[in-house]
């Protein structure tokens, strides 16, 4: 029987990017639509590290399955780190949708100065159902620019420039974002641990 490995999300951004990312390992990649878990876990934490672990570990329990969750974030200078671990929640608006957060972080950066110099922050961890542990992460640096430029990826894309190349994260193919993102990196660091766990594609 083929190894199975949980990927503890729902957001389909980051499903595709990670499916592709673990393209070498022989196990077959469930996420949590796919084993029917609707349970939605609150990220409380103070740190990516925590909210990770709490989605991975509460999840490994529940599923019997090794489990790949990550909490990720963005991270603008002038704004002290903002809107980091609350990224994905950094709109006074209610449902308020990836686009209405690129709005209200524009409109709060438009008195500075620019360049908007930002970092993304991904923190992976593989959970095992007996409770071990283990955490990577990864970061990527860029700029926030006030035009949106591409239609690739999800969440703050559009609006993040990768200075070296001249292209927003939105421009990117997936397979080229897959070699710059702070996700991509933090998966690559805990591939050499997944392929012990799961094994590799002959
Ligand atoms: P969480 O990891 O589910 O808490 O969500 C993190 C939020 O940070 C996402 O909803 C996005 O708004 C943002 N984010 C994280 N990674 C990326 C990325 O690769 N591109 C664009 N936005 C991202």
């Amino acid at each position: 029987m083929q190894n199975k490995l949980l990927i503890a999300t729902t957001n389909p951004g980051k499903i595709r990017e990670i499916k592709s990312l673990l393209s070498s390992l022989p196990a077959v990649l469930l996420t949590l639509k796919d084993i029917s878990f609707h349970q939605k876990i609150e990220e409380d934490g103070s740190s990516y590290l925590e909210n990770a672990l709490k989605k991975g570990i509460t999840y490994a329990q529940q599923s019997g399955l090794i489990t790949l969750a990550d909490d990720s974030g963005l991270e603008v200078s002038v704004l002290n780190g903002k809107p980091g671990i609350q990224s994905a929640r950094f709109s006074p608006k209610p449902n308020a949708s990836d686009a209405d957060r690129r709005a209200y972080l524009l409109d709060l950066l438009k008195d500075y100065p620019q360049p908007w110099e930002a970092r993304f922050v991904c923190t992976v961890v593989i959970c095992l159902p007996d409770n071990r542990h283990y955490a990577y992460e990864g970061t990527c640096a860029g700029q926030i620019i006030a035009e949106e430029r591409g239609h690739n990826g999800f969440g703050y894309d559009p609006i993040f420039l990768l200075p070296g190349l001249n292209l927003t994260m939105a421009e990117l193919t997936m397979e080229q974002k897959n070699q710059f993102s702070h996700r991509a990196h933090a998966i690559q660091s805990a591939l050499p641990y997944l392929t012990i766990l799961l094994g590799k594609k002959s």
